[in-house]
């Protein structure tokens, strides 16, 4: 029986949503429409989107010893995500995301990392047994720089493929562009890695072989509505189109995308399949409102993809 597990190591935190008129200007108050609270963070949403799809998934991050600390274990175990290396860190609080959404449905984010900002590369060490009888370790950069480049070379170290979303960017060591399997910029991460405008697949195609060219492996860049530029490893690149669906909120279409493309790779899948069947993931994911709650069961994916 194929053991089909994922490590994430990544960030979490709670995202707090307010509906606003519109957005405020310094000193002003507005009186805000309805208010949302909800699991976030990209190792969360990533981590619960492979758990639903039915990976059996340990998080690599850390909370606060507050009340959305113990709100988050309980979402964790709800999601069936394995909890032995989430830390309770005593002296952080729980990461939030503050975030504005305006009439023109215009937002604007801000994000406390708080207690999984301070992942460090010992708290990375600490897993490496486990990271080592993994099928893929998914990372991304919404975390301490060290947690992830530590991450990176345990993968390498034990031949464990690893996908890394370099999302939110943040500029890394180019060298890890070889440590990792794959690697999952969305437009504008791409844009921020080659310093080329990417806005659609000849773009991409060309950003993907810059990407190669420094070292990159497997290179998907995920492009919103215009679906996905996967470059393999042997150079030859695919442009695979989106599901049409009716999209209601995009919010975490990336996470959705890597938390499934994670999951198919590690029941076997190939790059192509694993990136299509990731496709139709992220597709269900834009029809729902909301990042965590948004993601699809597996079934539901076989059923659109038939
Ligand atoms: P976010 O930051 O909002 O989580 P992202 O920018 O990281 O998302 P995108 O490139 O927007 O990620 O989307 C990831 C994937 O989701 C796309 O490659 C595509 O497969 C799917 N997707 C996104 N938007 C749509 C859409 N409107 N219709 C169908 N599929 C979509």
């Amino acid at each position: 029986m194929k053991p089909n597990r994922v490590l994430v190591v990544g960030s979490y935190v709670v995202d707090l949503m307010s509906r606003t008129p519109h957005m405020p200007r310094t000193g002003e108050t507005v009186l805000g429409g309805p208010f949302r609270m909800g699991a976030g963070g990209k190792g969360g949403n990533q981590a619960a989107a492979a758990a639903r799809l039915g990976a059996k998934v340990s998080l690599v991050t850390k909370v606060g010893d507050d009340e959305f600390g113990r709100s988050a274990m309980s979402h964790f175990q709800a999601e069936g995500i394995r909890t032995d290396w989430v830390t309770v860190d005593p002296e952080e609080a729980t990461g939030v995301a503050l975030i504005l959404v305006d009439d023109n449905k215009d937002n604007q984010i801000v994000v406390s990392l708080g207690a999984c900002g301070t992942l460090s590369r010992e708290d990375v060490e600490k897993v490496e047994a486990d990271l080592a009888a993994s099928d893929i370790v998914l990372i991304q950069l919404e975390t301490n720089l060290d947690a992830v480049g530590t991450a990176l070379n345990l993968a390498d170290k034990h031949h464990i493929p690893s996908i890394l979303n370099p999302a939110p960017y943040q500029p890394f060591d180019r060298t890890w562009l070889k440590y990792a399997a794959y690697i999952t910029p969305n437009e504008t991460e791409a844009s921020a890695l080659t310093e080329m405008e990417v806005n659609d697949p000849d773009s991409a195609a060309s950003a993907a072989r810059l990407l190669a060219d420094w070292g990159a492996r497997s290179v998907l860049i995920t492009l919103g509505g215009k679906g996905v530029v996967l470059r393999e490893s042997t150079g030859q690149c695919w442009h695979i189109p989106p599901y049409q669906v009716e999209v209601k909120d995009t919010t975490g279409a990336g996470d959705a995308f890597n938390g499934g493309f994670a999951h198919a790779l590690s029941v076997g899948k190939s790059a192509l399949e694993a990136a299509l069947y990731a496709s139709a993931v992220a597709a269900l994911s834009v029809t729902r409102v909301g990042t965590a709650v948004s993601m699809p069961q597996e079934s539901e994916v076989l059923e659109l993809m038939e």
